[in-house]
């Protein structure tokens, strides 16, 4: 396995997979886990070694990313070859973005947001606070401290189609492009931070709001994506930005037992706004000159986050070892391969 001193390769994009340990509701179900890393960035989505009823799903299938996470790999060493290398872009006056995506429980926000109250150790810290905290040592770095840049953060939330300001109460915002294709969230609040402990609070505040004063209270943080972004401005002007993106479950995609009209509606917004980010960081990929932003809010929104030489960008494709969750894993691992 990966290891705190392994190197870190040089990345545009980068696509890898966390593989989350069997939970204590798998463990008591006796759920066996189907998922093998062998290392080297490949991953073994393979029959069980017991004799159960295989599933139409499941055949011996071997993936290969750019880095594969066992389950014993920390929030630490997931950040140090993800998002950590991609600190520096902002501070060149580049784009960056990190993208968490899988079912829901497979350890999407436990990897972005981690406990984030900062008390514990790094290992559960997560990648919100690690950037943070390395953005914060940069800033004070003698290079950068000189040229007078300001951070702020942004958290808001996209369901539905529709983007919700997470530091404001969740207020409706409105997304204006220009004639120049820029893009602009009316209104959302973008508030000054002075230190890691700023960026917590305004992590805790939004993670507070994203989950309360709605209805569909439970189940809308699955169901939307969150977007933290740290900037940096230079006497105003825009100089960097990174958005960490905790993505909308991506279960919904096979879902369709439902009847509701509700949850159609949702669920079909959410498939939009993957594929079309699927798309987007494909197409980045192979630097084609048509790219398809307009096919979703998510990808919109991150217009200016994709484009540009100095932009750099990374997807952690969370899965659930065990059986039961076989048939999302490997669509998750599908999605993985194909954006790379
Ligand atoms: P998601 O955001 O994808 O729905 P969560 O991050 O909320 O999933 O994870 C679901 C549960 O599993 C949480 O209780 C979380 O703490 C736990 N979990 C997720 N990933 C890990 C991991 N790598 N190690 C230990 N526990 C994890
Ligand atoms: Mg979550």
């Amino acid at each position: 396995p990966l290891s705190l001193s392994d190197p870190v390769k040089p990345h545009r994009i980068c696509v890898c997979v966390r593989k989350r340990p069997l939970n204590k509701k798998e463990l008591a179900k006796k759920e066996i886990d189907v998922v093998t890393i062998p290392g080297n960035g490949a991953l073994l989505l393979h029959e069980p070694k017991q004799k159960v009823d295989l599933t139409k799903y499941l055949e011996n299938q071997t993936f290969h990313f750019d880095y594969s996470f066992d389950e014993n790999a920390t929030n630490d060493l997931i950040y140090r070859f993800t998002a950590k290398p991609l600190v520096k872009t902002i501070f060149e006056g580049g784009m960056a973005t990190c993208f968490a995506y899988g079912q829901t429980g497979s350890g999407k926000t436990h990897t972005m947001g981690g406990d984030f109250t900062g008390k514990s150790q790094n290992s559960s810290k997560g990648i919100y606070a690690l950037a943070a905290q390395d953005v914060f040592t940069l800033l004070k770095q003698k290079r950068y401290a000189d040229m007078d840049l300001c951070p702020y953060v942004t958290f808001f939330e996209i369901y539905n189609g529709k983007v919700f300001d997470l530091l404001n109460k969740k207020a409706k915002l409105r997304v204006l492009e220009d004639e120049k294709q820029q893009v602009n969230v009316v209104g959302l609040h973008e508030v000054p931070v002075s230190s890691v402990d700023d960026v917590i609070k305004m992590i805790e505040k939004g993670s507070a709001c994203r989950t309360s004063g709605q209805t569909f209270a439970n189940a809308s943080s699955s169901r939307s994506h969150a977007v933290l972004q740290v900037i940096l401005r230079r006497r105003n002007f825009l100089h960097g930005k990174f958005s960490l993106v905790d993505l909308a479950g991506n279960e919904r995609g096979t879902d369709v037992s439902s009847n509701d009209r509700h949850t159609i509606v949702e669920t079909a917004e959410i498939n939009r706004s993957l594929l079309a980010l699927k798309e987007c960081i494909r197409s980045l990929g192979q630097n084609s000159e048509h790219i398809p932003f307009r096919m979703s809010k998510l990808t919109q929104v991150l217009r200016d986050s994709f484009i540009g030489e100095n932009s750099r960008t990374c997807m952690i494709a969370m899965i659930s070892p065990g059986m039961g969750s076989c048939e999302y894993t490997l669509n998750t691992l599908r999605y993985a391969n194909r954006a790379k």
